[in-house]
């Protein structure tokens, strides 16, 4: 049994991000990650592997050097909690106590929730960008198509990033076209939600691509069930109080499978009352509605708004400086405005950078109209987030937006935002 002043769990996008933030604050504190993983992903990059402009190699670094330096790494996976002893269990059977414990082991996906898609995925022509390394055969899909019939899915559940099951969408059709096939091909979006995009905001700038492009949209379509030898794809379709079967051939397919808080949160006493199994915190400060010396945020917190890392990018902060406080018993001050962003990519040289809050109302980074198609922010997305999220975001540095904002009036972003 080992015993650390500060515990976090799950070393992705947020308990790196937490960790170095944290030590930066405060060199001296004593701080466990515990991540089972050697390699850490920047699954951000994935969109643009899909699309063929990264390598996945490029969207991978070892974990060891991203853990900081005054930070303890455990190399283990985390099986139960115990919150009223203020302890947890790991797989290889050590008991780690904690004073505080920040809890950010990301999202669940729940790939055999569709009948047949465990055996088809990553074969011929069913791909997901979800799939760790999924993206590369994403690409080889998309370069052999020879036209037809393309599906893309958006499950029924909450997600990572809300945007990326069109971005893909939207880059295969260019693709497409470059290589002489999109005239004898349908493109279909197969959503189960009831609309494109679910921050209001945004729906009108998409709903033109979507008519631009010809894509065939389609809502509350859930994919159920994939049948590779026949190349059909089975969806529960929902018209008010019935849902029908309908089945749908398919020449590729990319799918964005079900997804849950992980099982160890949802049968913990850490998770929310009723469905979800989040991590149960305060949606502003990021502390446990139950257990004061419990944070979470990220994926698996139960934060409403957009499940993103860049989202992590401002709740970090938030949770850095909440923590602290608690630690020396003050007031929490930080409040956590609900930030979200999901640069979506509209194709090669385009991206509509959306970035909004709790209010579903665009918070820019940049003095512009938010909803529009730009090709800077495909630069953005293309050139300068990665680096961003390697050399800034996990080390701990301030969101550059902050910069932006210390500069320009605050009526600057209020313009934009009705521009
Ligand atoms: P993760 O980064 O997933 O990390 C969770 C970590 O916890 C993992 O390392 C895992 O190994 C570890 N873990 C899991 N279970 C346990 C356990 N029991 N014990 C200990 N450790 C555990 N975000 C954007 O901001 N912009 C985008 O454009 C964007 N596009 C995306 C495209 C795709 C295809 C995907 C898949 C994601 C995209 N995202 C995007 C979302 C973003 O990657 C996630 O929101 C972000 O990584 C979440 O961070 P996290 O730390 O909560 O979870």
């Amino acid at each position: 049994s080992i015993s650390h002043q500060i515990v976090i769990v799950g070393g992705g996008s947020a308990g790196i991000t937490v960790a170095a933030q944290l030590l930066k604050q405060m060199r001296s504190l004593d701080i466990l990650i515990i991540e089972p993983s050697e390699q850490h992903y920047y699954q951000p990059g994935w969109t643009l592997v899909g699309g063929g402009c990264i390598s996945f190699e490029a969207t991978v670094q070892p974990q060891q050097t991203l853990i900081p330096q005054d930070a303890t790494w455990l190399q283990d996976k985390v099986v139960q909690f115990d919150p009223d002893q203020n302890c947890l269990h790991t797989q290889n059977g050590t008991q780690v106590t904690y004073d505080y414990l920040v809890v950010c082991p990301g999202i669940q996906i729940n790939w055999n929730q569709i009948k047949g898609l465990q055996e088809a995925l990553g074969k011929g022509e069913v791909c997901s960008n979800y799939a760790i390394g999924g993206a590369t055969h994403t690409w080889e899909t998309i370069k052999r198509f020879q036209g037809g019939n393309a599906i893309f899915t958006y499950p029924a559940t909450p997600i990572k990033c809300a945007g990326a099951p069109q971005k893909i969408m939207y880059l295969a059709d260019e693709a497409f076209g470059k290589n002489g096939v999109r005239k004898k091909t349908q493109i279909s979006y197969c959503t189960a939600t009831g609309k494109i995009f679910g921050v209001d905001a945004f729906v009108p700038a998409l709903m033109k691509v979507v008519e631009r492009k010809g894509i065939d949209l389609r809502t509350q379509h859930n994919l159920t069930e994939i049948r590779p030898d026949q190349k059909v794809a089975l969806f529960a379709v929902s018209n008010g109080n019935e849902t029908e079967t309908i089945s749908l051939p398919y020449d590729m397919i990319h799918v964005t499978p079900p997804m849950s808080a992980p099982d160890v949160l949802k049968h913990s006493p850490l998770a929310v009352e009723g469905p979800g199994g989040w991590v149960d915190v305060d949606k502003f400060t990021t502390q446990h509605n139950r257990y004061p010396n419990i944070f979470s945020l990220g994926d698996a917190s139960s934060l409403p708004t957009s499940k993103t890392a860049a989202a992590i990018r401002r709740e970090a902060p938030v949770l850095v400086q909440n923590l602290l406080a608690h630690m020396n018993q003050t007031p929490l001050m930080g409040q956590y405005n609900g930030y979200s962003c999901c640069p979506l990519i509209t194709g090669y040289d385009k991206t509509i950078l959306a970035e909004f809050d709790y209010e579903a109302q665009p918070y820019p980074s940049f003095p512009l109209d938010a909803t529009k198609e730009r090709t800077s922010m495909w630069l953005l997305k293309r050139h300068v987030l990665p680096w961003v999220y390697w050399n800034r975001m996990l080390k701990g540095k301030e969101h550059e937006g902050n910069f932006i904002r210390r500069l320009l009036p605050n009526t600057a972003f209020e313009l934009s935002k009705k521009a």
